[in-house]
Order: structure tokens, then sequence, then C-alpha cells
């Protein structure tokens, strides 16, 4: 049965990075033989312009069917203007709702090739490779929220955060069983000192992690775990965690691999997961053929793992962008004195080489 792929450029940068992770996947599908079908679909501002919404139900419905999606980014200082409701970012939302995108994975990894590249001295940044696992629907984004005057004459407003014990347990499990093909760690990071939704976060975890003798389990509170990512990172495997403490962690976890032209993720749903790389559409540099495709690449060997239980083909993917690092092939984002500069169809080609 052929694997249907649903390819969702997007927007500025968008359609260069997915070209680039396509080709990958068409060489890495001749050499495995996994039989893969590509479709191409709208979202974001350039579907805006096409048909007057972000999110085609044509997309969202091809999305759903698909065997895994591979997003590229929308949006874009052209789209600033229009109402809310219709943004180009409206898109990722409305395919992580109908997709039921529960969990958010982000790896890190800070390659020796690229040390210099990260903010932090390399005695501490050398051997990071961390797993971020994000819940992504649910927690203090999805509450009710209000905001109205108060008897007093001032405006008030507020958010609440609220978990149940099943949305807790799916993705506790998730994180054991990625440490289980991991180093067998998991840190669960909450605020238990505080609040009652992180308590019930604790217990859950610690339930769930009855079942898996063979991983480590350990709990640190958000505001430490963010000093530990900086000062010891390499402490760290599986990192789980909910919806607003796993955006602030992800993201800066991602500076310590350097660029984020390089950052992969996956976000994984009840039927069809999607994969895209963590940055923006890069409007700045849209259309000029130097964007870094290496997260996008990377993304689509998560897709090759997660999605289709391909997992020597993913880390074939991985092994040739190692290695095309490490020939010292840069695009302009990690361009220094010494390294060969390329631009995005160079880089694609350096990777394809390496894939023998
Ligand atoms: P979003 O709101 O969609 O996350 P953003 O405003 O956070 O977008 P990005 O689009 O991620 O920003 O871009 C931030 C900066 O990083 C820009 O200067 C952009 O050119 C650069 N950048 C992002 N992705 C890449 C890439 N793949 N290759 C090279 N540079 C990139
Ligand atoms: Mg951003």
């Amino acid at each position: 049965m052929p694997k249907n792929i649903v390819v969702i450029p997007g927007d500025g940068i968008g359609k260069e990075i997915t070209d680039a992770a396509v080709d990958v996947l068409k060489k890495i599908d001749k050499k495995y033989g996994i039989d893969l079908t590509f479709s191409f679909y709208d979202a974001g501002g350039t579907a805006y312009d096409k048909f007057g919404v972000p999110l085609p139900d044509d997309t969202l419905n091809a999305a759903k069917a698909a065997d895994a999606v591979l997003f590229g980014a929308v949006g874009g200082d052209k789209w600033d203007n229009v109402e809310p409701q219709l943004r180009p970012e409206r898109a990722i939302l409305g395919l992580r709702k109908g997709l039921g995108l529960y969990a958010n994975l982000r790896p890190v990894q800070t390659m020796d090739e690229l040390i210099d590249y990260s903010p932090l001295r390399p005695d501490i940044v050398r051997g990071t490779d961390v797993l971020i696992v994000r819940e992504l629907i649910g927690g203090i984004y999805f509450g009710d929220k209000c905001e109205r005057e108060e008897y007093n004459g001032t405006i008030r407003a507020w958010d609440l955060e609220n978990y149940s014990i099943p949305e807790v347990e799916r993705i506790v499990e998730l994180a054991m069983q990625a440490a289980l093909k991991r180093k067998g760690s998991v840190t669960s990071v909450d605020k238990s000192n505080v609040l009652a939704t992180s308590r019930l976060w604790r217990k859950t975890a610690a339930k769930v992690a009855e079942k898996y003798p063979e991983v480590k389990l350990d709990h640190m509170y958000v505001d430490n775990c963010a000093m530990q990512l900086a000062i010891k990172p390499t402490r760290f495997d599986v990192i789980v965690t909910g919806n607003l403490f796993g955006d602030i962690l992800s993201d800066e976890a991602a500076v310590l691999g350097g660029s984020i032209g390089l950052m992969p993720s996956a976000s994984i749903g009840e039927k069809t997961s999607l994969y895209e790389p963590i940055h923006g559409s890069a409007p700045d540099i849209a259309g000029k053929g130097i964007a870094n495709p290496l997260g996008t690449i990377l993304s689509a060997a998560l897709l090759l793992r997660y999605s289709l239980d391909a997992s020597a083909a993913a880390d074939d993917i991985e092994s040739a962008v190692k290695k095309t690092l490490s020939d010292g092939y840069r695009t302009a984002d990690l361009f220094s004195a010494g390294s060969k500069k390329v631009d995005t169809a160079g880089m694609t080609e350096a990777v394809l080489a390496n894939i023998k």
C-alpha cells in the first residue's frame, strides 16, 4: 500500500524548504522501497489569497486522510492587516485541532560541528541530546478565558488551566515510550508547589511510570528546569510537560542546538501526525533560495520514524545531515570563515550525496 504524504508548503520559505525535504524523501524511498506518494495543498496566507481562508476544507480533509503531513511554515507581514480569525497562523492552529495533535516533540542535539553557534560554553553544551515532549491541545491555552469589568471599576482577565487524568496519562505514556528508545530517563516538569493542575500532573506521571520499571522518572519544578537547561543540559534525556511550560522550555532548549534553521519537530495526533521545522516563514529571506532546509529535512526523518515506522531510513537521513555539516557545508544562517557556503539547493544536493 502506498503511503500518502500530504505536503503543505505554506508561505515564505515554506515552498523552498519542503521541496528540499521531498527530494530527500524521494531518494530515501528509492533506497528503502517505502512506496511514498506526495500530494500538495495550500494553507496560510497563500490559501487566504486564493480562497479567502487560511485553512481550506480540502487541505484539512486531505491531512486527515493522509499517512502523515509535512508542513513548511505560514505567516508574513503581507497579511498583518487581515482580521484575526483569517490570519495565516490560524492554519496551524486549525490543523492541531482538526488532527488532534496532542503532543509536540522537539529533539535538540548539540552537534560538535556546531558547538561554536551555541551561546553557552562548549563544555556545558557538548553532548546535549534532549527530547522535549509538550502537551499541545490542553492546559491554560485552551481553558476558559474571560476579560470583564469588576464591581470595583477595574478590568480583570483570567485564563483557566485544567488537565484531566487521561490527558496527562496519554502524554506521559508517549514520553515513556520515547525514553525506552533513548537513554531511559524522563523528567516530568510542573509547578506542583503552587498549582493544582501540576499536582494532578505529578501524581499521574508517577502512576504511569509504575508501568515502566526500566525508565527512571524524576520530577522538576519548571523554574529549576529552565535553569538546569542552561547550566547542565546534558543531564536531561526526555522532558515531558504541559502546554504553557513546554512552549517556553522548547524555545529555550532550541537555542542549545545552534540555529533555528536546523531544528525539527513532530506533532503527534490520534491518527495522523504532522512534521514541521520549528522556525517560521522567514519572509526576510523568502524567494532568495538561501534558507536552511535542514530543519525540514530532519522533520522528514521524524516523519519516517514516528508515522511510517521506518527508523533505519530516518537514521540514514540524520547521519547524512551530520556528515554534510561535518564536511563543512553551511547555509548563510550558519556561515563562518573556513566553511563551504551553499544555498538551499546546494545544501540539499550535499545531503542527497550522503545518502548512498
Ligand atoms: P513565526 O512567528 O512564524 O514563528 P518568527 O517571526 O518567529 O516567525 P522566523 O520566520 O522563524 O521568525 O525567522 C526568524 C529569523 O530567523 C529570521 O531572520 C529568518 O530569516 C531566520 N530564519 C528562520 N528560518 C530560517 C531558515 N530555515 N534558514 C535561514 N534563516 C532562517
Ligand atoms: Mg516564532
